[in-house]
């Protein structure tokens, strides 16, 4: 049996670049997936998925075992062939989505009860059960099931949470079926408390784990202490294994999670910008309903390969979000997700050439510059017509 591997390609600074090796192929990292929720990145199929340049997306427990259910996807022929997506596919363990129900969830020391916000049905989620969806579904990694508390928290009540989602980590690590090209991941807790930080990686490095993730964070604690806790955390995982910084995030905490160390993301923001007609770019976002754009003839970006930007102008998407048209987000998307894998695909070719830190700088000047003026690019052009 062949484990799943991270193999490291070139390191600058705490930057890494590297390929995860899978059942399902390999990923050059750093890498982002794109979020398929329900069984589909949304308004995307999977081949322009692919087009975009990513190379594993990312499918949520919770959302599959309510609707169509864990069983279902497996007679369906699992997650890959259900949305024809050959490549790597990483679940979340539920726990994350569970957690933020609020008052329709209850916790104890062996799991979580809970009522779908479909139906209201009961449902429940253990280390166990987690895990046993996560192999119906045929998640090229598994993600350990962990319970993520929101920020701000005491240290007592995060203390308690860390060292609750480390004992279930070990039940999750005990669920988990071994199969050549797959693995699992340990989910790092602790808040913004440094030392329970560190007594997180500890025990979840006794365990043993194919990659470690870090949760808990991007959620309200700010940019900041993201960042000072990424600085006690990513040095003290293994150096030969995979690290994902989960729900992470904008272009600029992206290049500062991978300045630390993180290989790997995951986030809604690039598809759910793209259904809001907010567009990603090199010099920093447009919102491409603002009347600015009404007769721009130019694409969102003068280098990006996307569809949105070889074949239409800014008018035209502007037009379609106007019109409420179901093309505008589907274009939008295209774009905004090519921007975050060229984005990685930057990042990967700087550390390796040695050049991160001025590479990082140039990202982060040039996002805030602003809009490209008509002067820096002064000869709008029609569209070719087909
Ligand atoms: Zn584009």
């Amino acid at each position: 049996m062949t484990d799943m591997k991270w193999i490291a390609h070139a390191q600058d600074g705490q930057a890494r670049a590297g390929i995860l090796q899978t059942a399902h192929g390999d990923v050059p990292t750093p890498s982002f997936m794109p979020v398929g929720t329900v069984g589909t990145v949304k308004a995307m199929m999977a081949e322009s998925v692919r087009a975009t340049g990513a190379g594993i997306v990312l499918g949520n427990t919770y959302h599959l075992m309510l609707r169509p259910g864990a069983e279902r996807v497996r007679k369906l022929g699992g997650l890959h062939r259900m949305m024809d997506w050959p490549g790597p596919i990483l679940t979340d363990s539920g726990g994350f989505q569970v957690m933020s129900l609020g008052a329709l969830r209850k916790l104890d020391e062996d799991g979580v009860t809970f009522n779908s916000h479909i139906d209201g049905s009961k449902h429940r989620l253990t280390p166990e059960s987690s895990t046993d969806i996560q192999h119906a579904l045929d998640a090229t990694i598994t993600m350990a099931f962990d319970e993520c508390p929101a920020l701000p928290a005491t240290p007592e009540h995060l203390a308690q949470s860390m060292e609750r989602s480390m004992r279930w980590a070990a039940r999750s690590r005990e669920a988990f079926v071994p199969r050549s090209g797959y693995g699992q991941f340990g989910i790092v807790q602790g808040g913004t408390e440094p030392e329970l930080r560190v007594q997180s990686v500890k025990a979840l490095m006794d365990i043993g784990f194919e990659g470690y993730a870090i949760g808990g964070l991007a959620v309200g604690e700010g940019q900041a202490l993201m960042f000072q806790t990424l600085d006690v955390t990513a040095p003290r995982l293994p150096t030969d294994k995979s690290r994902y910084l989960m729900g992470v995030g904008t272009p600029d905490d992206m290049l500062g999670a991978v300045a630390r160390g993180i290989d790997m993301f995951d986030c809604v923001m690039p598809t759910r910008a793209g259904r809001t007609a907010r567009a990603y770019t090199e010099r920093g976002t447009l919102n491409l309903r603002n009347a600015r754009h009404a007769e721009d003839l130019r694409p969102i970006s003068p280098t990006c390969p996307c569809p949105a930007c070889t074949k239409h102008s800014r008018a035209y998407l502007h037009h379609l979000f106007r019109a409420g048209e179901i093309l505008a987000p589907m274009l939008l998307t295209w774009h905004n997700l090519t921007y975050y894998q060229r984005l990685m695909q930057e990042m990967r070719a700087a550390i390796m050439g040695g050049t991160f830190e001025a590479t990082a700088q140039k990202m982060r000047d040039d996002w805030g510059r602003g809009d490209w003026s008509l002067d820096e690019w002064p000869q709008p052009r029609l569209p070719p017509v087909p």
